[in-house]
């Protein structure tokens, strides 16, 4: 017999849908040593999500493949509303924007999942040897809490077997159908991973475990193990946290298919309410796609059999539903790329965490519809969220206690995103009111008000996490006293602490390019510190920059204190500048050496200095106007590495921004550091 393999890992990831991949991608940037494992064989190639809201692009852009999605995908500008007139008779009832306008420098966009699971994939091949093991399945989890308070120990030791090609494929009806050309082609039938269908994972188990002579089984003691599994996560299971919350009876079928129709807004995302036929949604999608979201009838089940048994449920069907709500309108299609169905349930895990060692994210801890396009997006910024943590606590330069941070932020946006479903899929699936004495109806101008005010939660710009080790929010004198970190938000009215930093234009100072502020934030593991020193033409502001420069210059500052000997010094904390006169009246080199560090025998930092000023071709980006500074007066602004602001403070308020790194980074060996 040969003895089972034996592996040791800082991370082990469980499932490689969007957020075990987010995470994975987090971790090749970062060094860590990471595996990631999926039961399935291979991975989505068409269907599932396809909504980026521009948080996730500007995620995505700090990872630097924006560009691929933004390029290959339909970009949704308008919402259009169609309700019943006084006579029931269709009408269009409104026209909104699909992204409030100003929110961001990305609108949103849609691409199917399998694309975005590509650029994740190819991200993490450029920066690291990880790559998703597929067709593996954990079949035994041993957690020993006794380890747990010591975080250079592996307290979880997790059985993988290697699954056979047939069990890592489930079973999906083919379908087939004939296109113009004469082609017959097979539709993908995803019901497979809809809600409708029981998971298959305990089977698997069972059968892998029975076998004779068994699959490849390997052990892996892993510091930390994170469930990206899914809704019927394996992982959450072997840690006994549950989802709390409940399903609907409304059912709704999914078509993504090339429409013949003479429907006039097809290439418009529209909300369709019929007067007694239920509700339809359409998402116009790449490569003259469009994805209709349906409502079924309870008719339907009832005619078809019961809502358990999905057997009844065809694509036929589908279009049958949506050709009565579209009604008087025709609507058909020859090609059909995907479809399923799923029932609607707003569900949330009472924890997100067990010890700081096992953590949940995605699917696994919130479950909702997926019509508002939230899912993916929520799901890859849970671990957007706890991929820095993580890097940052295997790497030795943060106090365990920042991981603490990942449920108290997460479990908050799950809570609101399915406050959030409950209301718009109530007003969604709702009938409309026939007029203002129906109060069983939906009014439309709620619907209208909702669907605006819903938008801003969507675009997941208005994420504002709580105040915590990582986010001072603390103003003023206050009972916790001298202890406190305070901030002061009056300096930067427009900067919130807690959300992620807005973006303006601003310009580099040594060769005028302009840049999007966000665009100097990378995800790279950085902390920055950026100033805003106001003009520095005038002398109590450059007095103030001079101040900081020498206290941040200074062979024990917090920036050396927290930096590895070994690394660069801006590798830890990044210092930028922002200051508002003009590149004419001032002399890089002439700055204090803090804000452009000298490397060795690569010379000069020049892309650290930067100016709120007109550029040549793109206008002027009034970064000062719009984050709400005062030229006189500056203020500096500590930025997390995911990019939300953590403190907001006086230009040279060194001491505060030195005890805030103290209250969590953990001091590293003196010593030179590496140019
Ligand atoms: P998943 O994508 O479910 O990935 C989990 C992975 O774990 C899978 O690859 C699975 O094979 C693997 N796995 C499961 N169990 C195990 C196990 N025991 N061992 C190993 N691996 C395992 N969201 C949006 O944001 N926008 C949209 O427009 C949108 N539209 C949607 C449309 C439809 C029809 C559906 C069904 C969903 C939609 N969603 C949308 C939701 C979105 O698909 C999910 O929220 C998102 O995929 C969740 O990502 P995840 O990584 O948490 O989980």
């Amino acid at each position: 017999d040969t003895p089972d393999k034996e592996d040791y890992v800082d991370v082990l990831i469980v499932g490689a849908g969007p957020a075990g991949l987010m995470l994975a991608n987090w971790l090749s940037r970062c060094g860590v040593k990471a595996r990631i494992v999926d039961k399935r064989g291979s991975k989505v190639f068409n269907g599932q999500a396809d909504g980026l809201q521009c948080r996730t692009l500007e995620i995505f852009d700090s990872f630097d493949f924006a560009h691929r999605a933004w390029r290959e995908a339909n970009h949704m500008l308008e919402i259009c509303l169609w309700n019943p007139d006084k006579n029931g008779r269709l009408q269009r009832s409104d026209r909104i924007p699909d992204t409030i306008p100003g929110i961001s420098r990305f609108q949103q966009v849609v691409l199917h999942q399998g694309r975005i699971e590509r650029f994740f994939l190819d991200s993490i091949k450029e920066h690291s040897d990880i790559r998703v093991e597929r067709g593996v399945l954990p079949t035994s989890f041993d957690f020993d809490e006794a380890k747990a308070g010591n975080f250079e120990d592996y307290p979880i030791c997790v059985k993988l077997r290697t699954l056979a090609e047939e069990e890592s494929t489930p079973q999906q009806r083919q379908q087939h159908q004939k296109s113009s050309d004469g082609r017959q082609t097979v539709v993908e039938d995803g019901l497979f991973r809809s809600n409708l269908v029981a998971d298959d994972t305990e089977d698997l188990i069972q059968a892998t475990e029975a076998k004779e002579t068994p699959s490849q089984v390997e052990h892996i003691k892993a510091k930390f193990l994170v469930g990206c599994d899914g809704a019927h996560s394996w992982v959450r299971r072997q840690v006994g946290f549950s989802l709390e919350g409940s399903s609907t009876d409304y059912i709704w079928g999914v078509l993504d298919i090339v429409p013949i129709t003479d429907f006039p807004d097809i290439r418009h995302r529209c909300a369709i309410h019929s007067a007694d036929a239920g509700s339809l949604m359409v998402i116009p999608r790449e490569n003259k796609l469009v994805r209709l979201y349906i409502q079924l009838q309870a008719t339907d089940c009832q005619k078809n059999g019961s809502k358990a048994d999905r057997s009844w449920i065809t694509p036929e069907i589908i279009l049958r539903s949506a050709q009565r709500i579209v009604h008087p309108y025709k609507l058909d299609y020859a090609y059909c790329d995907w479809w399923t169905a799923y029932q609607i349930g707003q569900r949330v895990s009472d924890k997100f965490s067990q010890s700081d060692r096992v953590f949940l994210a995605g699917d696994a801890v919130h479950t909702h519809s997926p019509k508002a396009g939230q899912g993916m997006n929520v799901s890859m910024q849970d671990t957007y969220n706890l991929g820095w943590k993580l890097a940052h606590v295997i790497n030795g330069l943060s106090e365990p206690s920042i991981l603490q941070t990942y449920e108290s932020e997460r479990k908050q946006i799950a809570q609101e995103l399915i406050a959030f479903d409950h209301r718009f899929s109530r007003l969604f699936s709702g009938r409309p009111a026939k007029d203002i004495m129906d109060e069983e109806g939906v009014s439309m101008e709620e619907f209208k008000r909702a669907f605006e005010k819903g938008n801003e939660f969507a675009s997941g710009i208005a994420v504002n996490y709580a105040a915590s080790i990582l986010v001072a929010k603390v103003t003023g004198v206050t009972e916790q006293g001298n202890n406190a970190i305070i901030s002061k938000p009056e300096l930067a009215t427009k900067i919130d602490i807690g959300k992620r930093i807005p973006s303006f234009k601003v310009l580099n100072h040594a060769d005028a390019r302009p840049w999007h502020l966000q665009e100097l934030l990378k995800s790279n593991g950085r902390w920055r510190v950026i100033v805003f020193p106001g003009r520095l033409t005038e002398s109590q502001n450059t007095e103030r920059f001079e101040r900081l420069g020498a206290s941040l210059g200074r062979s024990d500052s917090f920036i050396r204190q927290f930096t590895p000997p070994d690394k660069p010094i801006d590798s830890v904390i990044e210092v930028l500048t922002v200051h508002s006169g003009s590149r004419r009246d001032i002399e890089l080199l002439d700055l204090p050496e803090a804000f452009h560090p000298h490397h060795g025998d690569m010379g000069w930092d020049y892309w650290k200095v930067f100016v709120d000023e007109e550029s040549y071709h793109e206008g002027h980006g009034q970064a000062y106007a719009n984050y709400g500074i005062d030229q006189n007066r500056g203020v500096s602004v500590i930025i997390r590495p995911d990019q939300y602001v953590s403190w907001v403070g006086e230009v040279d308020d060194y001491e505060q921004m030195s005890r805030f790194f103290a209250s969590f980074m953990k001091q590293q060996a003196a010593g030179n550091h590496a140019l």
